[in-house]
């Protein structure tokens, strides 16, 4: 019997800013990069008729875990961050002030580590972890061979590649990441979601991108 595919869901919660990916397989979900309100996300999955099961930040910058820990707690499930971005969590604060988000603090449901490998989240899907350190410490994608799906944060964009210039930044290991996703040889047709923006594919990118190469 043919399997059903999951459903790859691109979604851009209030206040507009950042890419977050959900990943449907039936009435369960796993979220990327949960931006915005914890409220806005429980109206979200009550929506959609699903309940997420676990949440994966690329990196640790709060436009991409405003709403990770709070989730987390919510739901009583785990969410997952390179440790090595742990002294982010609090340093974006400022952001989340100007976007009138709640603070995240200390006190708040620690992510779990996690370091390159190949997992299956959901029931069957395989994930593999890549370590891209440059725009943060701890920074990662995810990669989805059997949907042809990039995510990678704020590593790269259609165009460009993501600031070094904060805490954690640096430009060598930037580049180093990004020549591993290029040597990395995926189909041109590999859909990459970026932390903002607009989605590209592999083939774009090698068109559109002069930093994306070997
Ligand atoms: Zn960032």
């Amino acid at each position: 019997m043919q399997k059903q595919k999951n459903k790859f869901e691109l979604v851009q919660m209030s206040p507009q800013n950042t890419n977050s990916v959900v990943i449907f397989d039936g009435d369960k979900c796993v979220v990327f990069d949960p931006w915005g309100h914890v409220d806005d996300w429980e109206k979200y999955f009550a929506t959609c008729g699903a309940r997420p099961v676990a949440i994966y930040a690329t990196h640790g910058h709060p436009d991409h875990i405003s709403a990770a820990a709070a989730l987390a707690t919510r739901f009583n499930i785990d969410w997952y961050m390179s440790h090595a971005d742990l002294d982010q969590i609090e340093w974006g604060n400022g952001l989340l002030q100007y976007f009138k988000l709640p603070q995240l603090s200390p006190n708040d449901k620690k992510p779990i580590n996690l370091s390159a490998g190949v997992c299956i989240i959901l029931r069957d899907t395989k994930m593999q972890i890549i370590e891209l350190p440059g725009h943060t410490r701890g920074g990662v994608g995810y990669y989805f061979p059997d949907y042809g799906v990039l995510v990678v944060g704020d590593t790269l964009f259609q165009e460009s590649y993501g600031r070094t210039d904060l805490p954690g930044g640096d430009e060598q290991s930037l580049f180093q990441s990004i020549a591993k996703l290029y040597n990395m040889y995926l189909p041109d047709t590999t859909a990459v979601v970026h932390g903002h923006g607009m989605h590209t594919t592999i083939g774009l990118l090698k068109q559109k991108n002069a930093f994306f190469r070997n």
